[in-house]
């Protein structure tokens, strides 16, 4: 076959991409297959297409200028970034060859980011109708009513003296009659559910990407990229090396007095000790994995210790109470207030010695 003839055949010019060459040879054998095309000369016209492929794809090989197919495939992989389904339109390739990779979000919790869980996702893909290869429509063996199956048609031109011949566009000049496929209401795709359950590891981040190995759905083996994304928390926040805050108001007598709290943890509510010498506390070895699977970092808990205002009567009482208590205790003793208590007293003594010597 002559090269321009095959370029003719597949309805492009010789400096066509690799890409272009593969997508007309896919449209074309979707439109002409014999299984499809009930055409008397669907099956010459469809060995015509694979021999002009052929010979231009053995050409720009000997050229060495034909990417790899499966890098092919893989540009040509549609994505739908920001869609929470993945919904994005894949044409259904040759047989065997890899599929598209759909992309979709999936939103966990801290907690869970933090142990790793399994989820199951649900939601379509949508590939080319099978039924009329991506069309929307089928080609019948009669000839198109627009153009009496001659593929043009005449519209008149300036003041109706010339007659303009075009493509006819019911039929997009072959002559042949098409109908609207039923499998997929024209519409040229199918909506193909999918369930799949997947393992999130511990130590999972926003912004993973976690590639699922491509399964068979329908006519078309595909991949799936799933992008993760860490609910906000209301109270937990992570470090990039794993180490996890929590910044917590505390009963300001509960904290003077070593008091036993309870505090929030990814595994659950924990008590912890607190110490009115420490705002910080660290949780060993109870923060984020830095790693996926790996050991995970250290819990921060850093409390505000709280008292109230001093407009509750009875509070106040009960303070004074403790002053007194307190100083009473003091009083005569080895600490500091009591050193400091003598030594006030034997600096007075002193003064007031001066002051009567004066
Ligand atoms: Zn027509
Ligand atoms: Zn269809």
């Amino acid at each position: 076959m002559d090269t321009l003839q095959a370029y003719q055949v597949l309805g492009l010019y010789p400096g066509a991409s690799d890409a272009q060459l593969k997508a007309a040879w896919r449209r074309l054998v979707a439109a002409w297959h014999p299984d499809r095309n009930a055409a008397d000369d669907a099956g010459s016209r469809m060995q015509g297409i694979n021999k002009a492929y052929q010979h231009l794809r053995q050409l720009r090989q000997d050229e060495g200028e034909t990417e790899d197919d499966a890098d092919d495939d893989a540009k040509a992989a549609p994505a739908t970034p920001s869609s929470a389904e993945a919904t994005a339109t894949a044409g259904g390739g040759p047989a065997g060859a890899a599929g598209p990779t759909y992309v979709r979000k999936v939103r966990l919790s801290l907690e869970d980011a933090v142990r790793g869980c399994t989820r199951t996702l649900r939601g379509h893909f949508t590939q080319a109708c099978d039924s009329c290869a991506a069309q929307g429509q089928r080609v019948l063996a009669q000839a198109c009513s627009a153009c009496r199956g001659s593929g043009a048609v005449s519209t008149p031109a300036l003041f109706g003296w010339l007659w303009n011949q075009s493509a006819c566009p019911d039929c997009g000049s072959d002559g042949r009659q098409r109908a609207t496929c039923d499998a997929c209401d024209g519409s040229g795709e199918r909506a193909v559910p999918y369930r799949r359950q997947v393992r999130f590891p511990a130590g999972v981040r926003a912004g993973d990407v976690l590639s699922l190995p491509s399964s068979r759905h329908g006519s078309m083996k595909v991949g799936l990229d799933l992008q993760v994304e860490i609910e906000p928390h209301p109270f937990f926040m992570l470090d990039d090396d794993g180490v996890l805050r929590c910044d917590m108001p505390v009963n300001g007598y509960a904290w003077m007095a070593g008091r036993w709290v309870e505090v929030p943890t990814p595994d659950g509510l924990q008590q912890m000790r607190l110490n009115r010498e420490a705002l910080v506390y660290r949780l060993r070895g109870q923060g984020f994995p830095a790693v996926p699977r790996g050991p995970r970092g250290d819990y921060l808990v850093r409390v505000t210790p709280v008292f109230p205002n001093h407009d509750d009567p009875a509070q106040e009482a009960l303070l004074d109470q403790l002053i007194a208590r307190a100083n009473q205790s003091a009083e005569g003793g080895a600490g500091p207030l009591g050193q400091w208590t003598q030594r006030m007293g034997a600096w007075t003594a002193g003064q007031q010695a001066a002051a009567s010597d004066a």
